[in-house]
């Protein structure tokens, strides 16, 4: 028999790190999610920008169950038909002339510094192993990408972290001029950071970064894990800034919810990571790669890239429509389906009111930070979908403006 569980039993038997909301979901089509109850929700969020091509998409679950009748699992002692087929095809579509899979954004990070340090102790010596990343940056959770990422609340009571590893302000080229020396072996950079509140880097920033890098002998190094596989409307972002990193990570909505991450490089810098240097157990595994195949096979036709970047606009033009009648946002940025709505200082710290009445409203959207509403959801959601998901957005605000008002 099945056991009951409710929202209580995640008290009793999860560790507290997250704090899930009361909603259990239990199905998902397209860009709609139902709970226990039969509630309905309009998915904004995609399970914080994975899912990009929605809730169960055909071709994808096809994929998966052929697969699944096929071969699990074997582990990389051995190599697998799907794993060479993704890895081409991820080549073909980038800079990238090597790929490296993992299971996660995180892991695909943790490669990626390990790599920069590895190719900077075999080409200079182990005195290059300074890591520049910036501010409010995400990388991970893993004890180095923590550290990395720019964020020392994460970082707070798991010390002693890794040492080597410095931040910048994001944007601030003149800061990075002062912290870049022959000491270092890589800059990390995602092209628009996401969880440190959607914010894109400049264009002559991005640019400079990949000079300081040249004059340097550093690796520039882009985590596009939540940037990447079509989210901003091109297949990688990098592409729109004009800067070819060495080595770039990709995960998020790479499986579409299928644990798979993937470091891409080129051939030179990838002969650091000789035989036995790194490794994964299901890294590369089949039933990930299968369905990582079918996802970049459809996002990676000009049909859905332009769809993205027509969503944009409609997304950009109902916020700005509900900010003229309520006036709450001071600022909606983005690229493609990656948007960040900026609280006005009257509202700062409330994000999470917002986030908490939108799921009443039969919306599910996320935060990123205390002020800003993040906006990620499936790249090819269809425009009624994106209508009704902004009247019940305007519910919220609505709601959350009276609560406000008569406290
Ligand atoms: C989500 C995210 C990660 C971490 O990915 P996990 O799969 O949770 O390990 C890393 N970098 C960026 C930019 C992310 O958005």
């Amino acid at each position: 028999m099945t056991e009951q569980v409710t929202r209580a039993t995640f008290d009793e038997v999860m560790v507290p790190n997250y704090a899930p909301s009361d909603i259990i979901p239990v199905r998902g089509e397209g860009s709609r999610v139902w709970d226990k109850n039969g509630k309905e929700y309009i998915d904004f969020a995609g399970g914080i920008a994975v899912t990009a091509l929605g809730h169960s998409h055909p071709t994808l679950v096809k994929a998966m169950r052929d697969q699944a009748d096929q071969l699990w699992h074997l582990s990389n002692v051995m190599t697998n038909e799907p794993a060479l087929r993704l890895a081409k095809k991820l080549t073909e579509k980038t800079f990238a002339e090597r790929v490296f899979f993992a299971n996660s954004g995180g892991e695909a990070n943790e490669a990626a510094f390990k790599l920069a340090r590895r190719y900077a102790y075999d080409h200079v010596g182990p005195e290059k192993h300074e890591i520049i990343s910036f501010y409010k940056s995400f990388h991970g959770r893993t004890l180095f990408t923590v550290t990395v990422g720019g964020q020392p609340k994460y970082t707070e009571g798991f010390e002693p972290a890794p040492g080597g590893i410095k931040h910048c302000d994001y944007n601030d080229i003149e800061q990075l001029k002062g912290l870049i020396s022959d000491k270092t072996c890589a800059v990390v950079m995602e092209p628009i950071q996401g969880e440190g509140g959607v914010i894109p880097a400049n264009l002559e920033f991005a640019k400079q970064v990949r000079e300081l890098c040249d004059a340097h002998n550093a690796l520039l190094v882009f985590d596009e894990v939540q940037s990447g596989v079509g989210r901003t409307g091109t297949f990688f972002a990098y592409e729109q800034l004009g800067v070819t990193p060495d080595i770039l990570t990709s995960a998020k909505a790479l499986g579409n919810g299928f644990p798979v991450g993937a470091m891409l490089t080129t051939e030179k810098i990838a002969s650091s990571l000789a035989f036995g240097t790194h490794g994964s157990t299901y890294g590369g595994n089949p039933m990930a790669c299968v369905i990582a195949e079918a996802v970049i096979d459809i996002i990676g036709t000009d049909e859905v890239l332009s769809g993205v970047k027509k969503r944009h606009e409609l997304y950009v033009e109902g916020l700005k429509a509900i900010n003229d009648k309520y006036n709450v946002f001071k600022d909606i940025r983005g690229m493609g389906l990656l948007i960040g709505a900026e609280l006005v200082d009257e509202l700062a710290g409330h994000g999470k009111d917002f986030f908490a009445e939108s799921a009443n409203q039969g919306l599910l959207i996320l935060v990123a930070g205390p002020n800003v509403i993040r906006l990620a959801p499936s790249l090819i959601i269809p425009e009624e979908d994106i209508k009704a998901g902004l009247e019940r957005f305007e519910n919220t605000i609505k709601v959350v403006l009276e609560t406000l008002s008569t406290k």
